[in-house]
């Protein structure tokens, strides 16, 4: 059977190379040119020795998730759907910024945890991404942006944070997002610092814990609520984990984290989460915890039940919580023309090539079609 490389750190590397009689070194130069030179083919790798390039090419492989749209948002966003077989598609968003370019990627096929503001949630869950699907998105994405001329105004095309927000649940499959953060952070690949690299959760409380202990980036929780009756609501899995659990694992992954500070998503619910009380709330149940806080206006999706709050109300709960001292940032609503907005990403392939003879991609949910 042959091995994906994308699905390995070094120490995978390592070993996989040693099998083979290899020395270390190999697995440093290997990583190199998969992931900073981006090059897939054994036969261009001109240092490592003929012998062993033939080797790799009989026992291993390097297969990213195939890109299936690409779709160019007018604020410059640009959205990826991949193709990860069975009639699944996952998605990436590369938002680029005056300062830096942040890639969204996915950690699962649709997500089990099922809150009730999220589309992706609403899908169901398909299955976990390998760790090839997670890294291969940033693959995948590099040589898009390299192949692109820049546009004027749209900042440096170029990948300097990766969030782990997209679809899915990240410390749900945590073996595999453990591995892809080791390639995200490792010299010979894509060498971001911790703090460039964020993973979000929806609050898994054990899983905090293993990733504090074993490869600690930045932390962002996705709180949404000021008491457990609330969150019980929005964000189901708070029954098995409460916020008293909750705040105390981001105590806890303070020791460890590379930032000081821990940030709390809090989506903008109208009429359900954004009154002026629920933020003394917030104050008040958050007191003691290092914190910024990202407000995150409620992007729509067909069949939602809920409304975005409207820009006054997140204004007025912004106030109330900077009053305090808290450091507050409100989220600004990016690639809406093209639902690559946070919790839009909803992708499904459906292939009818047999019936038209054209390969159609459906986002399902989304009512929008995109013909390739
Ligand atoms: N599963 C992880 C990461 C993916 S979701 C988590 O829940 O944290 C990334 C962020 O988008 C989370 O903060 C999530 O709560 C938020 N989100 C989900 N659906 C949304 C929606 N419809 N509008 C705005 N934000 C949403
Ligand atoms: Fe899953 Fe996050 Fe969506 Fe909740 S918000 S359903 S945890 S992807």
């Amino acid at each position: 059977m042959t091995v994906n490389l994308l699905d390995l750190d070094a120490a995978g590397l390592t070993a996989l190379l040693a099998e083979h009689g290899e020395k270390p070194f190999r697995a440093r130069q290997l990583l190199r040119w998969l992931h900073q030179v981006g090059q897939g083919d054994f036969a261009a790798m001109t240092d490592i020795a003929r012998s062993l390039r033939e080797k790799l090419a009989t026992l291993a492989t390097v297969q990213p998730p195939a890109v299936i749209a690409d779709r160019l948002s007018d604020d410059g966003t640009r959205k990826f759907l991949f193709d990860v077989g069975g009639g699944n598609a996952v998605e990436a968003v590369f938002i680029p910024e005056e300062e830096r370019g942040t890639l969204c990627v996915s950690t699962q096929a649709g997500c089990a945890l099922d809150c009730s503001f999220c589309s992706t949630g609403k899908q169901g869950f398909n299955r976990n991404l390998t760790v090839a699907e997670i890294i291969g998105q940033l693959w995948q994405v590099r040589h898009a942006l390299d192949n692109r001329p820049r546009a004027g105004g749209q900042g440096e095309r170029v990948i300097s944070n990766v969030v782990l927000m997209g679809m899915g649940e990240p410390l749900a499959n945590l073996d595999h997002t453990v591995t892809a953060l080791r390639v995200l952070l490792d010299d010979n690949a894509y060498g971001l610092s911790r703090r460039r690299v964020t993973v979000s959760t929806s609050g898994l409380v054990p899983a905090i814990d293993r990733l504090r202990d074993e490869c600690a980036v930045a932390l962002a929780i996705s709180l949404h609520a000021p008491n457990d009756r609330l969150r019980d609501e929005l964000v189901p899995i708070n029954r098995k984990y409460p916020l008293r659990e909750l705040l105390a694992a981001c105590q806890r992954y303070l020791e460890k984290a590379p930032r000081d500070f821990v940030t709390f998503e809090y989506v903008m619910l109208d009429g359900v989460n954004d009154a002026d009380a629920q933020a003394h709330e917030l104050l008040a149940l958050t007191r003691g915890v290092p914190c910024k806080f990202n407000l995150i206006p409620f992007n729509p999706f067909p069949g939602s039940p809920y409304r975005r709050s409207p820009a006054p109300r997140i204004r007025r709960f912004a106030d109330i919580l900077l009053a305090a001292g808290v450091v507050t940032t409100t989220r600004r609503t990016r690639g809406d023309d093209i639902a690559a907005a946070c919790g839009q990403l909803a992708g499904q392939v459906r292939d009818r090539s047999q019936r038209t003879g054209q390969r159609t991609v459906f986002l399902r949910r989304e009512a929008s079609e995109v013909c390739l």
